[in-house]
């Protein structure tokens, strides 16, 4: 096990020889307990409506520049079809926290799904209340994806305000989601303005404690319509405190994660592949990753769902990309997963 001094020294590592043997040791575990499979989740990105005003994110309610969209039953049903095609084993249903998304409709199509495909059901629609968590999870809903974004509970209040009436509690949801039987998945941003190296190697300590089943990490990448991007500080640390938002503070996260929660589904993200559009994605897999997740959502609305500019996906061709995906992992000497890739538990 690595203790949290360790994780702390890693992430201030800058020797490449000494990275090397880390990148190697996270891809053995990678090995050892999720094997060479890449396991492939479709996402739909079904609305960009969002009541909330996180600093971070293009899709908070206070950016009036964006045209906001939300897709159809049968627009939805059509990209699920394509997962299908494709051979994907999962679809994400990730959208902003929309209450134009009512239960009973979601419910509808993810009996849909379940009824007429082999695919596990990811959901990613943000702080939903426990009565709509427990229908979803009635219809046949498998996973729920929600980020903590970072376990410093000042700077998450600053960036992430909560609503009237209520305050934001994700680690509270994902117990929520445990009990009624989801896979849950949470993750963080790298390089979120205000975050020290201390508090991001106590995220990466969090990840083993709340035993998650799926862990995304991802660069924070400013969006200039935000607050956050605007340059609004509301956090002060000292410079040398400060996480750098870089590709290779990313690897260092991925590696780390898949060391001290081995047997965890991790994907090399989309934010990864957008710094670095040529390799990010598979020297993410090569690090310790192990799922991609292809972006199905139509084009016409891919450019609105602008969580920050010049997204890696932005004009990626399902059909195309996944005629090259088999291609990339296996040059870099795996292979593309069949099934839904539900956790392999090793750990309890
Ligand atoms: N609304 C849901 C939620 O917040 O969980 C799901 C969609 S939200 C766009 C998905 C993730 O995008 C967030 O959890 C956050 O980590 C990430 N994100 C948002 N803004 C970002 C940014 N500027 N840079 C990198 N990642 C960002
Ligand atoms: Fe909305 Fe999620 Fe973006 Fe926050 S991160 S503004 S909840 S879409």
């Amino acid at each position: 096990m690595m203790r949290r001094d360790e994780i702390f020294h890693w992430l201030l590592e800058e020797d490449e020889n000494c990275l090397k043997d880390l990148w190697q040791r996270a891809d053995a575990i990678r090995r050892e307990n999720v094997g060479d499979e890449v396991h492939l989740r479709g996402l739909i990105e079904i609305s960009n409506h969002c009541i909330r005003q996180c600093g971070y994110c293009g899709l908070r309610s206070g950016n009036k520049d964006l045209d906001r969209y939300r897709m159809s039953e049968e627009e939805i049903m059509s990209c699920v079809d394509e997962a299908e095609t494709y051979g994907y084993g999962t679809v994400v249903l990730q959208s902003g926290e929309d209450y134009g998304i009512e239960t009973e409709w979601l419910s509808r199509i993810i009996r849909q799904v379940k009824k007429e495909t082999r695919l596990a059901v990811t959901l990613s629609l943000g702080e939903r209340p426990d009565e709509d968590l427990e229908a979803w999870r009635k219809a046949g809903a498998d996973r729920y994806l929600l980020r903590f974004e970072t376990s410093d509970e000042g700077l998450y209040h600053s960036i992430h305000p909560s609503l009237p009436g209520g305050v934001s509690n994700r680690l509270a949801m994902l117990k929520t989601l445990k009990k009624l039987g989801y896979e849950t998945g949470s993750g963080v941003m790298i390089g979120i303005p205000g975050q020290t190296y201390a508090s991001l190697s106590h995220d990466i300590d969090l990840f083993r404690k709340l035993n998650l089943d799926m862990i995304g990490v991802g660069p924070y990448l400013p969006h200039p319509h935000t607050p956050l991007g605007q340059g609004d500080r509301r956090r002060m640390i000292p410079e040398e405190e400060q996480v750098p938002n870089t590709e290779q503070m990313t690897y260092k996260v991925i590696a780390l994660t898949r060391i001290v929660c081995p047997d965890a589904n991790i994907p090399s993200t989309t934010a990864l592949a957008t710094i670095n559009r040529e390799r990010g994605r598979e020297l993410g897999l090569m690090r310790g990753a192990n799922v991609v997740m292809p972006n199905l959502t139509p084009l016409q609305y891919r450019a609105k769902y602008e969580i920050y500019p010049s997204k890696a996906c932005i004009s990626e061709i399902p059909s195309e990309y996944h005629s090259c995906l088999h291609d990339r992992i296996g040059s870099i000497g795996k292979k593309v997963g069949t099934g839904q890739g539900d956790r392999i538990h090793r750990f309890g």
